[in-house]
This record gives C-alpha cells, sequence and structure tokens, in this order.
C-alpha cells in the first residue's frame, strides 16, 4: 500500500491544498516515519468549508429525501466492507494501535453506518392531542452545518459516529480529524462521496485544533458542534460556542472504575479487567483505569492479573497476535511517564511496567509497558485524573457501600463495569454508579444502537443510537387551526 503521499483538505467535493500553501507531517507511531504531509487548513479554508456546507444545506441535500439518505448510508456502509483490510492497515499505521483493536472499530463503523441508514427512515414527528377544531404534527429538521472535531485514538470510528448519525439527520458538516491521526478521516469521507453524499455535504479540514478548530467552533455558520476529545478542551469549546448559542454534544473524557466483588467469577473478571485497561493500548475513553477490588481477594486479585499482563504481547501493530500497540506520541509516553512517577511519589506500589520497554523492537516509535499500580488511594493524582496509556491503578473496598462511594468519588463519569455473582447486588451498584454506562460482567462498552456517553464532566449527550438523531435535528411543532368557524380570541 502506498503511504507516502499528500492529504489534501475536502471542500466542496475538491480535494484542495489549503490557501495558505501549509503543510504538516503524519507518522506512524509505531515506527516514527513519515506517512505522508498534510495540508494545514487555515481560517479562509475554514470559511469556505463553512460556506461549501451551508449552500449543499440550502441546496439539493436540504431536500433528498429519508429514504435516499438512508441509500446513501447503505452504500457508504457497502463500500467500507469492501475496503475494510485496506482501511483496518491504514488506521494501524497513522494510529499506532493493533490490527485486531483496528478491525474492530472499521467493523464497528460499517454497522454504524448501517443502524443509521434505518434510523433515518424511523426518525419520525408525533401528533399531540389538542383542543377541538386543531390540528398539532411535530417534524424533525436537520440542525444545519454540523462541526465535527474528532481525537486521535479512535480516528476512523470516531468520525463514523459523527457523520453517520448527521448525515442520516439530513445535516451538513464541516469534520476536523486530531492533527496527529487525519488520514482515515479523509478516506471515510471520499468514500461518502463515492456513495453519493453530494459535494459539500462532508467537508474536512486539517490543521491546528487551537487555531482553526476553535475558529470553526465559534463561526456564525455553524449551527451545533460534535466534539470527542479531552475535558478540558471540551470546556472551552462549550464557551465558545455559547456565543451562538451553538446545540453543543460533548464526548469527554473518563476515569472509570472497574468493581469487582469477592463472589465473582474470579477468571472471567481477571480477563475482563485486562481488556477495559489495556484495550487500544489503553488510549479510551472509557477505559476501566481504576480496579477496585473487595479486600478479601485483593492480593490474590493483582497476582493473576499481573500475571495474565506479562502474557500480553506488546509490538508490531500489523502482527495479528499483538494485544498491545504503540502510543501515540513522545508527548503522550512523557505523559503517561509522568503519572507513574507521581504515583511513585505518593506512595503507591508499582506491580509490573512503569517503564518504556527495552529491545529493538522498540528503539522506534513511541512504546510504554503495561503497568500496575497497586495500593492506590483516591486522592492520589493517579487516581483522579486521566492517564491516557496502559495504566491501570488498583484499590481495595470492604464492603457495597464503599465500593459505590470510591467509583463515584470522580469528576468524570463515562463508564463503568462491576463483577459479580449476586444477581441483586449487581443491579443495585449498577442503578447507583454515576456512570452513563455500566457493564456487569462483561467489559464491553459500545454496540451500535446502545446510547454511548458520559456523566458530569465526560460530556453530555449520547452518540451510536437512535436517539442521537434528535441532536441532530430541531424538533418543529406546526399546529393548524382546522374548525369550521373564523377565531376570534379578542372577540372584538
Ligand atoms: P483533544 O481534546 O486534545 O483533541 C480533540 C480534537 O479537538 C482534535 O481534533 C484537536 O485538534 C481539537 N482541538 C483541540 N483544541 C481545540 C480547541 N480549542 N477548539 C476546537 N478544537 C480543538 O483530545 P485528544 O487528545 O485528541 O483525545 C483524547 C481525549 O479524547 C481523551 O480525553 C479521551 O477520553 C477523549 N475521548 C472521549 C470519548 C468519548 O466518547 N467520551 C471517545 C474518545 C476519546
Amino acid at each position: 500500500m502506498e503511504t507516502s503521499k499528500k492529504y489534501l483538505l475536502l471542500i466542496n467535493g475538491e480535494h484542495t491544498e489549503s490557501v495558505g500553501d501549509d503543510w504538516f507531517n503524519t507518522y506512524n507511531p509505531a515506527t516514527g516515519e513519515i506517512i505522508g504531509e498534510v495540508a494545514k487548513a487555515n481560517r479562509t479554508d475554514v470559511d469556505n468549508a463553512v460556506a461549501a456546507a451551508r449552500a449543499a444545506l440550502e441546496g439539493k441535500w436540504g431536500r433528498t429525501p429519508a429514504a435516499k439518505r438512508s441509500r446513501i448510508l447503505n452504500k457508504i456502509a457497502g463500500i467500507l466492507r469492501k475496503r475494510f483490510d485496506e482501511l483496518c492497515e491504514l488506521e494501524v499505521i497513522n494510529s499506532g494501535k493493533s490490527l485486531a483493536n483496528a478491525q474492530g472499530q472499521v467493523m464497528q463503523a460499517v454497522e454504524d453506518f448501517e443502524l443509521y441508514a434505518a434510523a433515518a427512515l424511523a426518525h419520525e414527528g408525533k401528533t399531540k392531542p389538542v383542543p377541538n377544531g386543531f390540528l398539532n404534527y411535530t417534524t424533525k429538521e436537520p440542525v444545519g452545518v454540523c462541526a465535527q472535531i474528532v481525537p486521535w485514538n479512535y480516528p476512523f470510528m470516531m468520525a463514523a459516529w459523527k457523520l453517520a448519525p448527521a448525515l442520516a439527520a439530513g445535516c451538513t458538516i464541516v469534520l476536523k480529524p486530531a492533527s496527529l491521526t487525519p488520514v482515515t478521516a479523509l478516506v471515510l469521507a471520499d468514500i461518502c462521496e463515492e456513495a453519493g453524499v453530494p459535494p459539500g455535504v462532508v467537508n474536512v479540514i486539517t490543521g491546528s485544533g487551537a487555531d482553526v478548530g476553535a475558529y470553526l467552533v465559534e463561526h456564525p455558520g455553524v449551527d451545533k458542534v460534535a466534539f470527542t476529545g479531552e475535558t478540558t478542551t471540551g470546556k472551552d469549546i462549550m464557551a465558545r460556542a455559547s456565543q451562538t448559542l451553538k446545540r453543543v454534544t460533548l464526548e469527554l473524557g473518563g476515569k472509570s472504575p472497574n468493581i469487582v466483588f469477592s463472589d465473582a467469577d474470579f477468571d472471567a473478571a481477571i480477563d475482563g479487567a485486562l481488556f477495559g485497561i489495556y484495550y487500544n493500548t489503553g488510549q479510551s475513553c472509557e477505559a476501566r483505569s481504576r480496579l477496585i477490588v473487595q479486600e478479601d481477594i485483593y492480593e490474590e486479585f493483582i497476582q493473576a492479573f499481573t500475571e495474565k499482563t506479562k502474557k500480553l504481547v506488546m509490538g508490531d501493530p500489523l502482527d495479528k497476535e499483538t494485544h498491545i500497540g504503540a502510543i501515540i506520541s513522545e508527548n503522550q509516553v512523557e505523559v503517561i511517564d509522568g503519572y507513574v512517577q507521581s504515583a511513585v511519589r505518593e506512595g503507591a506500589r508499582i506491580v509490573y511496567g512503569g517503564a518504556r520497554p527495552q529491545g529493538d523492537a522498540y528503539r522506534h516509535g513511541h512504546w510504554y509497558l503495561p503497568t500496575v499500580i497497586a495500593d492506590v488511594s483516591n486522592d492520589m493524582k493517579v487516581a483522579q485524573e486521566e492517564i491516557f496509556g496502559p495504566v491501570v491503578v488498583i484499590s481495595k473496598f470492604k464492603d457495597e457501600k464503599e465500593a459505590v462511594q470510591l467509583a463515584n468519588d470522580t469528576v468524570y463519569g463515562l463508564a463503568a463495569s462491576l463483577w459479580t455473582n449476586h444477581f441483586a447486588r449487581a443491579h443495585r451498584v449498577a442503578g447507583k454508579l454515576k456512570a452513563g454506562i455500566v457493564m456487569i460482567n462483561n467489559p464491553f462498552s459500545a454496540f451500535p444502537g446502545l446510547p454511548f456517553g458520559g456523566y458530569k464532566q465526560s460530556g453530555f449527550g449520547r452518540e451510536l443510537a437512535m436517539e442521537s438523531l434528535d441532536l441532530y435535528s430541531e424538533t418543529k411543532s406546526v399546529l393548524a387551526y382546522i374548525g369550521g368557524k373564523p377565531l376570534n380570541p379578542f372577540g372584538v
């Protein structure tokens, strides 16, 4: 596969250089090799992309019936299936994630387009009971031009999570991928056009988040901002978007707990906890990065978890046996290591890892060992802040009440797992956890159709579900008078 190439902006159906003719490199995080030069958009490019999206909304796309939008979404899914292997490989090369991870995520993107193809047809207004002589109905209209800003940890899947519902609802889009991982979002936009999405409906600008991202969020031509990324960025975006009261949905960070009761299936809890933290090399918003274990199995659990951690294969992300891929950048490796060192200073116990791996396989690119930190108390930095790497912190609890208290003692509220064979306890605790996604006796957080999103500072709005279409729509209420006698409310 040819990877060393130029990646251009997509504006109004045209692949174009930035008006400033600026460029930045994009890399393979596992090797450090440059895989391409990417056009660096400036504010004029953003203006052009927003204008193209507005014109498309007011043009043909705005009149395209839901049935046709649905067919196009299915066609996108069909092309993704055909190009599956190539897309997975490209995602691995630009993100450093393992091939197995990329395969799951690209397949989820396929299913996402299929879900929203169906949802486009099922998205209906209602009629409401009103006094005699009146008729009311509601209609769903596209919210308008959407700025969609996505992060580097799931570059392709997050772009799909954003584009599919927006297209289903009839919106037009300016998509901004993360600067570190722009490649597959650009390919996805091309596939949308190949499937029949008209020019100007999906536009992609690549460049600096702080510059063109922020400008896009403030842009008066944008009606809605859908953002996935860090909580601090989300706060900045919400403040900027408030100036023109844009609709906002935010999918932000997490520090998700994984509670293991001593009555749980021990082996299943170990395997689920491994997946919960090490999936996507821990670079996951919903990573179960806080392992909270009941005191009577605490040491035994740490030992078994660590033994299995040692068995995980880290290395060439394109090798299908690899479990743990690369870290996205050297900067992120330093962030991770900084957190591990803070845990040491605060008195936690490093049970395994806590360093960069040694050896030829890791000489290039960015790597960090899967890391197990025990005896962590909730006031430590590593228990409260998102590390975004393959690092799990472990603490113990006495009883159900303390488990819930520890789990909820965070500003975040994205996901939570719990492991128990006590039926009533499982649902009692699930009800008390302040998280948008709760998993009982399994580690899987996202299937197409299930609402995905957070409580508290993990953001608001839900993606991946039928109800997400409402977040890309305005509801219009139409009240008609159909009585036989003319109305004269003032009676004059
Ligand atoms: P980030 O916030 O640094 O960047 C995300 C995107 O926002 C990028 O495209 C970036 O260029 C852009 N951006 C940066 N500053 C901006 C600004 N001021 N205005 C507009 N756009 C701006 O996040 P990241 O480091 O790319 O991704 C990791 C974060 O994403 C983690 O916190 C993770 O938890 C979160 N995340 C959340 C979910 C979820 O569904 N809740 C999913 C994946 C990732």
